[in-house]
């Protein structure tokens, strides 16, 4: 029950952990015995389903044929009988709408059985083919509301899986979702089609090289590493900011916060650790095969990360475990807050996008191997991609821009709003080499000799790392660490692989032109290096090892012709340049009208979100900080009143109230100015998105810094909302 007093009732939640862990019972499920339990797998449909019909599927998942109704019947049966026995009383077709988050309606998986009673059942159409109302689901236009079909219809690719609470157990069967029309409304068809593109295109290069001998399809593989913060609830529900917008919108940090770089890797706090075992073992039930988790920069802020999968189930999966993550959040009293910086002043929250190029035989392709000047394959995928980010920086740049990651990119711990790529001394000495002729040497790390005797020699990398690159070539994959923690990583995905398919269709063109049918390797090499020479001419200015934070980077950016970006008003309209509709038509990832209609929806978004924030911070500002203020101001006044009133001099005092008078004066006319402008005119969407931009955003950055300045103030007892020195380290 509540008491009214939500810090007490976090310091008490606290304390029992404490307690609690005293007594410690480390029992915990062995995760080979649980993993991917709640998964309809292919381990489980080879088990359960006729040899030809499993054989149907498996074509179907390897694109070689489509299935046939009766086959869906099958299958749809053993996947009940399997839920089923698993506890499911209910089945929906689980779909990834633009609101970036996940959709399911449940249907039961009963019907009537004609005698009185009921039988279980799913038919072969209901689960390939579902019909949600549409109508409520952003479609950028695509369609009106009373146009409400949309059909969902089964990924084969992506495995069902069956999601379970307290008293109840769902399967829920990955969908895309479409409308009447056959337009994707969704994440998942865009991407689909983006890994389709990026195939064909890869297949064409190995098979220049000769290397496609035995290999079936070539896919991105993703690894995405989500941080988060984690929150008291009884102190997340005392600030109306937090729940409604997911961040502080006032606030300032404590003397001590991250400065002492004290927290990340530190050990986790036993309540956190205990969430962290939970969820995990939610996670390894449903087959997210996760492994890793530690303490991030800022107080309170923790990372957990996968192991990288075929782009299309990481994608999936990073959608379950954003939404597990909120769920056992809860059950340990704490709000999980996925904002991109839900605290001014320490470190925002990224979601680090680690993709790579694997064919089906397991070989990545972006593994630059021992002796990488002689590998003329990885150069080229390499330069496809240094190619793809130069000439699509911008769409990059639209691609993870939202009203939340605007306060994370640029800020000084986070990616700029730049993009470039990190290379690293071997790559950059490589490509230096390939830039002048033939190169003839790779640079090798050596060992690193630790100096004590009992100590093993190590292997050192050839270069370091580069935290504030946005764009990072990490040892075997590019890392886009720019991508936000709230994000949806479909989108990012999607337009990662079409530009690189764009770029290998490009060299692939401009090679086969070359060489024609002759099979002589070293003819081939020569002509793939002039191409590759010819377009590291063209796009190095992409490639940046320095210091991505430091201000004259901004310049030398500049110089480059690099462009710099900062909010989601100047990117988004890259998303309407006949440079990405062109790219996203030719290679069948977006029709023209789908890509207005993305570009619409994210505008829409940025748009809603700054009004309600600003809505929000005025009420806070006049319902909750003003009359904190003026209590503070009385209760000042009454001191020199009552000071002056004995003979005794409160000029010291006097002058303190003088301030105070002020400064509410202050908040008073910032509110007046926030409220004179938050209302947005009808009008162009993009307008619209520079209005707030120019007019809104600053209204409010002006609103929170007297409001702050009044938090510096105003008696500790009598503010009105949990400070951050709680939010931050009450766990
Ligand atoms: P970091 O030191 O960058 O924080 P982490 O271990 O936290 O490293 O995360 C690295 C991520 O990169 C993991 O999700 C890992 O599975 C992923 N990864 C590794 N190799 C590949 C690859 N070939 N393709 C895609 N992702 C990969
Ligand atoms: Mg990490």
């Amino acid at each position: 029950m509540s008491t009214g007093d939500p810090h007490g009732e976090a310091v008490a939640a606290s304390s029992r952990w404490q307690s609690l862990s005293a007594g410690l019972d480390s029992s915990h499920k062995r995760i080979d015995e649980i993993f991917a339990c709640d998964v309809f797998d292919q381990r489980k449909m080879r088990e359960r389903l006729p040899k030809n019909t499993f054989q149907a599927v498996m074509n179907t998942i390897e694109s070689k044929g489509k299935l046939s109704t009766d086959d869906a019947e099958v299958i749809a049966t053993a996947m009940k009988d399997w839920a089923i026995e698993r506890g499911s009383t209910h089945y929906t077709h689980w779909f990834q709408p633009m609101t970036g988050l996940t959709a399911e309606k449940h249907d039961s998986l009963v019907t009537p059985d004609g005698s009185g009673g009921v039988m279980y059942r799913l038919s072969g159409s209901n689960l390939i083919q579902g019909e949600p109302d549409a109508s409520s689901f952003p479609s950028g236009g695509l369609r009106a509301t009373f146009e409400a079909r949309g059909y969902t219809a089964w990924d084969p690719t992506s495995p069902a899986f069956i999601v379970r609470g307290k008293n109840y157990a769902t399967l829920c069967i990955p969908t895309a979702f479409v409308s009447w029309n056959g337009e994707a409304l969704d994440k998942k068809t865009p991407l689909l089609r983006s890994i389709d593109a990026l195939e064909k295109q890869a297949m064409r290069i190995l098979k220049i090289f000769g290397t496609d001998f035995g290999v079936h399809s070539v896919g991105s593989t993703l690894g995405a590493e989500q941080e988060y913060f984690l929150v008291d609830r009884n102190l997340y529900f005392a600030r109306p900011d937090l729940v409604s917008c997911g961040r502080t919108l006032f606030g300032i940090v404590p003397p001590k916060h991250q400065q002492l770089d004290d927290h990340y890797f530190g050990s986790i706090p036993p309540r956190v650790n205990a969430f962290m075992a939970e969820f995990e073992e939610e996670l390894f039930k449903l087959g997210v095969p996760v492994q890793t988790r530690h303490n991030e920069v800022a107080p309170g802020q923790y990372e957990i990360a996968p192991l990288f999968e075929s782009t299309n189930i990481a994608c999936d999966h990073q959608a379950i475990l954003m939404d597990t993550l909120k769920k056992v959040a809860g059950r340990f009293g704490f709000f999980a807050c996925l904002h991109e910086k839900p605290f001014a002043g320490v470190n925002g929250s990224g979601k680090h996008n680690n993709w790579a190029l694997s064919t089906d035989t397991g070989v990545n392709l972006l593994d630059p191997q021992d002796e990488t000047h002689t590998n003329t394959q990885f150069m080229t995928f390499l330069c496809a991609v240094i190619r793809a980010v130069h000439i699509h920086g911008d769409l990059l740049r639209a691609t993870i821009a939202g009203a939340s990651n605007d306060h994370r990119l640029g800020a000084n711990e986070a990616p700029p709003a730049i993009i470039s790529i990190f290379l690293g001394d071997m790559l950059t000495d490589l490509i230096d080499q390939l830039e002048s002729g033939k190169p003839n040497r790779t640079l090798k790390g050596g060992e690193l000799d630790l100096g004590a005797r009992t100590l093993p020699a190590l292997k050192r990398d050839s270069g370091d790392r580069n935290r504030t690159s946005p764009f990072a070539f990490t040892g075997n994959r590019f890392e886009f660490r720019a991508v936000g923690s709230t994000a949806s990583v479909a989108w990012p995905n999607t337009v990662i692989n079409t530009i690189v398919a764009e770029s290998l269709d490009y060299i692939a063109t401009n090679i086969e032109k070359s060489v024609g049918d002759d099979t002589n390797s070293e003819k081939r090499d020569q002509v793939v290096r002039k191409v590759l020479e010819g377009l590291i001419k063209e796009h190095k200015a992409i490639i940046f090892n320095g210091d991505n934070y430091a201000a004259d980077w901004q310049d030398e950016a500049a110089e480059r012709g690099l462009p710099n970006l900062k909010t989601t008003a100047d990117a988004l309209p890259a998303l309407q340049s006949s440079k990405v509709k062109t790219l996203f038509k030719k290679y069948k990832v977006l029709s023209n009208t789908e890509l207005e209609s993305r570009s619409e929806i994210f505008a829409e978004k940025y748009i809603t979100e700054i009004s309600i924030e600003a809505e929000q911070m005025a009420a806070m500002a006049k319902t909750m900080i003003m009359p904190a203020a003026i209590k503070h101001q009385r209760n000042i006044a009454e001191a020199v009143g009552a000071t002056e009133g004995v003979g005794v001099d409160s000029s010291v005092l006097r002058g303190e109230l003088e301030d105070l008078v002020e400064m509410v004066g202050e908040l008073k006319d910032r509110i007046e100015s926030l409220e004179q402008v938050r209302i947005i005119a009808d009008g162009q969407t993009m307008m619209k998105c520079e209005y707030c931009r120019d007019q809104i955003v600053p209204a409010m950055e002006s609103l929170r810094e007297i409001g702050d300045r009044l938090e510096a103030h105003v008696e500790a007892e009598l503010w009105p909302m949990p400070v951050y020195s709680q939010l931050l380290t009450l766990r």
